[in-house]
């Protein structure tokens, strides 16, 4: 028996289609129900002529990720599901149901993180392992199918969950293809934002080849020692590259940027701050976000920007003409806010498989 064909491998799905000799059209009512509609497998197969139907589904590996928890919050609209890969690795992707009834859907890019930024839980984990574009698929496809039971359909795809997304760059413009591809998913590029710690040339490369798609970077500071204090990557792109890939990015695409701002107080966050930052961003396509801290237990030191402090600090990045938000992440009860996302048992995993490798 060979091994199965994932459905997220299309080429090769492809070619099963040519041996088991039914019509494209077929294939093609079938990946509308599972990618576009988010059907689940059964109605999915449906769609096939019943005599190749058994075949298919024999040859076919549908979802390769496991459904071991799911969290509903109790005091907004998310829902946290955990999900197992076949290496045996918990995975999070947070579903957001807003008040005006859309959903977003935050995918993670890795388990683990090697960018290692003292406030996000994930960066704490002390692994960093690339997942698959079809680990990462599964999750859209999974989320999709639950919010199909729910009479929704997911909206946004935020890069937002675990990991970096353009540490695992190829995969992720693997998944971006695929959810553009009028035969999969067809997704809008407007509704697909890819946030980064801020690698420059990754950003541009993902400008040139996706223009469409947004980008957000996590600024957090625009003073080079308080950056890099926060984000370990800023010593190897320093912020002037950084606003140099903005300035690019600007002139390739005509999206406006997301700069995300994590709000920390008496670190970030004086009127002094909210200035310089203001002048930075002088010249550039960008709106800013502002981050409400999540506290994370491995960062007990870091406090969250009080409300008037924060409210003043947006009233000057506005009196300068940006347009600037203040994110309300959902999902903190469940513990699926903005940088809680952790899953300490991946790292008894990586570290069994470490000595799996070497013995
Ligand atoms: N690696 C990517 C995407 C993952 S994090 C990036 O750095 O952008 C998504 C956002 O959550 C980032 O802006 C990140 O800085 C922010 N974040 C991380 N930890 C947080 C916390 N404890 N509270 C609030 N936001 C946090």
């Amino acid at each position: 028996m060979p091994p199965p064909i994932s459905i997220y491998d299309s080429p090769a799905i492809d070619r099963l289609r040519a041996e088991l000799k039914f019509e494209p059209r077929r294939l093609r009512a079938l990946r509308t129900a599972y990618f576009k509609k988010c059907l689940g497998v059964d109605a999915a197969l449906t769609e096939l002529p019943e005599h190749v139907r058994n075949q298919f589904s024999d040859r076919v590996q549908f979802h390769l990720l496991t459904p071991a928890e799911s969290h509903d919050s109790q005091v907004d609209g998310a829902t946290k599901l955990v999900l197992k890969t076949p290496a045996g690795y918990a995975i999070e992707t947070v579903i957001m149901r807003t008040g005006t009834g859309r959903v977003s859907l935050c995918v993670s890019s890795q388990v683990g993180c090697a960018a290692a930024c003292g406030f996000c839980a994930t960066g704490q984990m002390g692994i960093a392992k690339n997942l698959s574009a079809a680990e990462m698929l599964d999750q859209i496809v999974l989320a999709g199918e639950r919010m199909h039971a729910e009479g929704r359909h997911v909206r946004n795809i935020v890069f937002m969950g675990m990991g970096e997304p353009f540490h695992n760059e190829a995969a992720v413009y693997d998944v971006v293809a695929a959810l553009l591809a009028p035969t999969l998913f067809h997704h809008t590029p407007g509704r697909i934002l890819i946030s980064t710690v801020g690698i420059p040339d990754a950003m541009i490369r993902c400008a040139r080849r996706f223009p469409a798609v947004n980008l957000a970077i996590s600024l957090h500071s625009v003073r080079q020692t308080v950056r890099e204090r926060l984000i370990p990557l800023a010593i190897k792109y320093p912020l002037d590259e950084l606003r140099r890939a903005v300035v690019a990015v600007n002139s390739i695409q005509q999206n406006t940027l997301m700069i995300e701002y994590l709000m920390l107080a008496g670190v970030n966050d004086s009127l002094a701050d909210a200035h310089e930052f203001a002048t930075w961003l002088q010249g550039l396509n960008v709106h800013v976000n502002l981050i409400p801290y999540n506290p994370i237990a491995t960062a007990p030191e870091l406090r969250s920007t009080e409300r008037p402090e924060r409210d003043a600090f947006a009233a000057v990045l506005r009196e300068a003409g940006f347009i600037t938000t203040i994110r309300y992440s959902l999902g903190a009860d469940i513990a699926a806010a903005c940088g809680q996302l952790v899953q300490s048992e991946n790292r008894e995993i990586a570290r069994r498989q470490a000595i799996g490798a070497t013995s």
